[in-house]
């Protein structure tokens, strides 16, 4: 019998990327899965037909719309929240709106689904949100405010993970480093300084991101929660 055969999971933002590894890893492993797009439709339809999971459209930014999508996916054995976005340049010349919207992706959106998710979560449920090891470390000018996003992962895990545990659920926040997406690709301009910073030089692959949050989700970890877990070629070491 496959690992997650009879199921169900929703991926927040899993049209692209990481997401997408995330769909496919549970999808190949007998789960129901259901996931989430917001500004690439082909993607994301292309990507239900592939794997027979299913797509909705549901902006992370609109809170209400992620309850609603909670919500409507039903009970949840495994929530994943993988949506996210960068912004880059100097705090100083940004656009607040800008900066409140990232807030909204990165942290509220992150923080009502986990939430809505546990209502009706069985025991034994699992909450995995993508993080960031920007959440420990940032080297770089120009992106503070997706730092601070990520950092807010963790005050979150730990917090939820008291809330959640008397009710046999575990939530966890995975901090990827550097990962070949099209939102970082190996091949762009920062290329040299990221891989300076590492020991195991390259990007990572979205599939070792997958492989991390199944491990997460399956029994091995029954007794791991309020925890980050970094995959990063040692970025933030
Ligand atoms: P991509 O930009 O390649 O993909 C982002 C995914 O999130 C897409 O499926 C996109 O869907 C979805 N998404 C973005 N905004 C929204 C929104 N408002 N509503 C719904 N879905 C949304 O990014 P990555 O795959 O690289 O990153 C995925 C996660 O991993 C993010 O949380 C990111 O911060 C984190 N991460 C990535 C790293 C990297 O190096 N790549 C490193 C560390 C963390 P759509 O296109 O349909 O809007």
């Amino acid at each position: 019998m496959s690992a997650f055969e009879g199921k169900s999971v929703l991926v927040l933002g899993g049209s692209r990327g990481i997401g997408a590894a995330i769909v496919r890893r549970f999808a190949r492993d007998g789960a129901q899965v259901t996931f989430t797009y917001a500004g690439s439709p082909e993607a994301a339809h292309s990507l239900a037909s592939e794997t027979g999971s299913r797509a909705f459209l549901a902006d992370s930014a609109d809170r209400d719309a992620v309850i609603e999508r909670v919500r409507a996916s039903g009970p949840l054995d495994v929530l994943v929240v993988n949506s996210g976005i960068a912004l880059f340049g100097d705090a100083l010349e940004q656009d607040p709106d800008a900066v409140d919207r990232l807030f909204r992706i990165n942290v509220h959106a992150p923080y009502h689904a986990s939430v809505e998710a546990a209502r009706r979560m069985p025991q034994g449920g699992r909450i995995i949100v993508i993080g960031s090891v920007n959440g420990d470390r940032m080297p770089i000018a120009g992106m503070a405010s997706y730092a601070l996003s990520k950092s807010a992962l963790q005050g979150m895990a730990r917090g939820l993970a008291r809330d959640f545990g008397p009710r046999g659920i575990t939530i966890n926040i995975v901090q990827p480093g550097p990962i070949d997406t099209e939102a970082n690709p190996e091949n762009g301009p920062m290329k040299d300084l990221m891989h300076s910073f590492m020991a195991i030089k390259r990007h990572g692959r979205s599939d070792e991101v997958a492989g991390m949050v199944a491990w997460l989700a399956g029994p091995g970890a029954s007794f791991v929660t309020g925890a980050m877990h970094t995959i990063d070629g040692a970025f933030g070491a």
